[in-house]
């Protein structure tokens, strides 16, 4: 049938073609591959492409991408990835920012996952996402979720540029974010910071006390020396670059990490980028939909709400999402399971066909 209105020529004619050409007899409802179709169409010199329905997934991007208008954006946390070398104090660096101790929970001092906190300087909140590396970033990145606004590079002053910061430092100059150098252990004895400086000076970050773009602070992690001026340089930074969002509006964002807990069933840790994320909540994220029953914070306290660059921890979801996943909120649970299913069963294809001229431009078939 679809063929039929597609060349707007009658189905018995193409019934009779199919039994001709392919001696099959078929019915109006009858699903034929596509390259019976085409063959079809060749005999009665109608030209025939395929283009894929406008799917859930595309919906979802749409919904993400909105526009809000500049008069509802209000200024937001920046959410700051950091990045380095194994073992040259990332964890323990968000660690004594928000005094806790992850890095001592961590099977064998590796990090394992990403993990996402908040911290609040002066009465700004900035929020930071640890990372087992620069992979998840780049993996992130290039399933479109963005959520990095700034970079904080961990150097170790003992150990200077090493391979995982050099690829760090080549896949942030690729996303164009920002990004601050945190000098670290500066408190072990015989360290040499100009070396230091002219590793990064090799791999093209320039310091801005050489001149440079690139702010580079001392800190030690372990000790919280510097991390005022750390934290202070990177709100600098966030000002510069007017993060804002639109906090009045359905939530959308991108899942971080999933997981299934024993006593929760499927946990998925989120970032939410634009609006405000609330208990009750129809959700689609990926594949998986479900309404937001628990919500919790980087401590692992229950809220009601999370506004725009938060990073929270939800239950409800009917299975487990995956790492760059976005999320949004859609209008009720029938909706977001009618979403989360078709993306599940995806690649449906619409038949499009014209009767005359050259081929179709590309854009044409892809809409
Ligand atoms: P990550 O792999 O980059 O997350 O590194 P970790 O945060 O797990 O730290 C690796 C090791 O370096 C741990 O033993 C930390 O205690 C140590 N470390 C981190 N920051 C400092 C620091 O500022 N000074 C010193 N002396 N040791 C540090
Ligand atoms: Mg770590």
């Amino acid at each position: 049938r679809s063929l039929s209105e597609a060349m707007g020529r009658p189905a018995k004619t193409i019934m009779s073609i199919m039994f001709k050409e392919f001696g099959e007899m078929v019915t109006i409802n009858q699903i034929i591959e596509e390259d019976t179709a085409l063959a079809v169409a060749m005999e009665l010199g109608v030209d025939l492409t395929f283009k894929k329905q406008k799917g859930a997934l595309e919906l979802v991007e749409e919904i993400v991408e909105q526009e809000d208008a500049p008069e509802d954006l209000v200024t937001r946390p920046p959410i700051i990835t950091v990045l380095g070398h194994v073992d040259h104090g990332k964890t323990t660096l968000v660690d004594t920012l928000r005094n806790s101790k992850v890095v001592e929970g961590e099977a064998g001092g590796i990090t394992q996952h990403i993990a996402a906190y908040q911290v609040e300087y002066n009465g700004h909140k900035l929020t930071f996402v640890d990372t087992p590396g620069h992979a998840a970033f780049s993996e992130m990145r290039s399933r479109g979720a963005n959520v990095t606004d700034m970079v904080v590079l961990v150097v170790a002053a003992d150990d200077g540029v090493m391979p995982q910061t050099a690829e760090s430092i080549s896949h942030v100059k690729a996303s164009e974010v920002p990004m601050v150098v945190a000098m670290n252990k500066i408190d072990l004895p015989d360290i040499n910071e100009q070396k230091v400086l002219q590793e990064l000076t090799a791999q093209n970050v320039l310091p801005a006390e050489w001149g440079g773009e690139t702010e580079v602070v001392r800190v030690s992690a372990l000790k919280g020396t510097g991390l005022d001026n750390l934290l202070e340089t990177l709100l600098l930074t966030a000002e510069l670059h007017e993060l804002k969002a639109n906090p009045n509006r359905p939530a959308v964002g991108v899942c971080l990490e999933g997981f299934r807990d024993e006593g929760r069933g499927s946990v998925a840790w989120l970032i939410v980028q634009k609006g405000t994320l609330r208990i009750g909540d129809a959700v689609i994220c990926g594949k998986s939909y479900g309404y937001i029953r628990a919500m919790y914070d980087d401590q692992d306290q229950q809220i009601e709400e999370a506004p725009p660059s938060t990073p929270i921890k939800v239950t409800g979801l009917d299975s487990v999402p995956g790492a760059g996943d976005h999320f949004v909120v859609v209008g009720d649970i029938e909706q977001a399971r009618e979403l989360a299913e078709e993306r599940r069963h995806e690649g449906r294809t619409d038949v499009l066909s014209r009767h005359s001229g050259g081929p179709r431009t590309l854009d044409d078939i892809l809409g």
